[in-house]
């Protein structure tokens, strides 16, 4: 890393610090909460429902458990053995939809082969949807609507606006168009006035497509496919993927991005991992925030 800088603080501004950001994040929502629970006799609820042993899941549901604890609101895990059936994963859904302890409800993907996933997100109350997955806060995201965005894009946009404020006219390259990740983040840039190419495996010289970005986010899932002589000079670059590899003998957390390329031509670029990857519990969280303030009617505190 041939110009790598760091400042007085000791860090590096290129890198764009998002387990910094989501620790600040998560101490705003704990003073939410707090005020909240004074001011409004309320503390907010988030539900989430596990079935079957997959270990990665287990592992983020601990995570999201003891994270919301943190930040003050009421935890409610729900762990169902594999051979749970759809009707029974629905009717628990359905008892959630209608306790009010319960602001936020979220069903940890993958299920087992049994289960339609899809028809869970959808039987979740589109109010309590803090994954923002279920058909109407996808519609509501496309036509403007008060809804409930997906958390991983929604703190790439964090991230995004808090090192280049105005988006508006930018030209944004997302690489993936999964209904979790890139088509809500580029419907998130075009909210914010970018001009948005969204491009996928079918995408024509996908090097070409990026080097015209100013904004480039990849969400793909092959490790370190974007390389630094296809980011232009001074884009940022804000790297979504997760995957895991063998490097040297010893397994390794990477990118969608070669982070060693891309860092000295990029302007600010997100490492792999404390990039993206923590944004995504402090944005459930302040999803179950916001959604438990819309059904007790009151202003989200500042
Ligand atoms: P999906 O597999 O659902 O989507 C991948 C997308 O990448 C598809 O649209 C696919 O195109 C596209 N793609 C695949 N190969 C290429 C290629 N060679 N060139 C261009 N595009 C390609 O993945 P997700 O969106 O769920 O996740 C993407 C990455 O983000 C993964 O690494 C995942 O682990 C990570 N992730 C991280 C999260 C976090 O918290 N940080 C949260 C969610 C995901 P096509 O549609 O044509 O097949």
């Amino acid at each position: 890393m041939s110009d790598r800088k760091i400042d007085a603080l000791g860090t590096d501004p290129k890198v764009i610090d998002g387990k910094a950001f989501a620790v600040k994040l998560r101490e705003k929502i704990a003073r939410q909460v707090k005020q909240l629970q004074a001011e409004r006799g309320f503390t907010p609820g988030l539900a989430v429902v596990l079935v079957g042993e997959d270990p990665a899941s287990k592992v983020y549901v601990r995570n999201k458990g003891e994270q919301t604890k943190e930040c003050g609101m009421a935890s409610f895990e729900h762990k169902l053995p594999a051979t749970t059936t759809q009707a029974e994963l629905l009717a628990l859904i359905d008892q959630l939809n209608k306790d009010p302890k319960v602001n936020g409800i979220l069903c940890q993907l993958p299920v087992p082969q049994q289960i339609d996933p899809q028809a869970i997100i959808n039987a979740i109350d589109p109010d309590k949807d803090v994954d923002g997955f279920h058909v109407v806060n996808a519609g509501r995201l496309a036509t403007g609507g008060q809804g409930l965005v997906p958390c991983t894009p929604y703190g790439c946009l964090l991230l995004l606006k808090d090192r280049l404020g105005d988006l508006s006219g930018k030209h944004a390259v997302v690489i993936g168009r999964s209904n979790i990740v890139g088509k809500p983040m580029a419907q998130l840039l075009l909210n914010e006035s970018c001009t948005v190419t969204i491009a996928h495996s079918k995408t024509r010289d996908l090097p070409g497509e990026v080097r015209r970005a100013d904004i480039v986010v990849a969400a793909v899932g092959r490790p370190e496919m974007v390389k630094g002589d296809w980011i232009k000079d001074g884009a940022v670059v804000i790297d979504v993927g997760i995957n895991r590899i063998e490097r040297d003998g010893k397994g390794k957390l990477v990118g969608d991005v070669d982070y060693a390329s891309a860092y000295p031509k990029a302007g600010a670029i997100t490492p792999v991992p404390g990039g993206v990857g923590p944004m995504t519990i402090a944005l459930l969280l302040n999803n179950t925030l916001i959604a438990a303030c819309r059904q007790h009617g009151v202003k989200l505190p500042d």
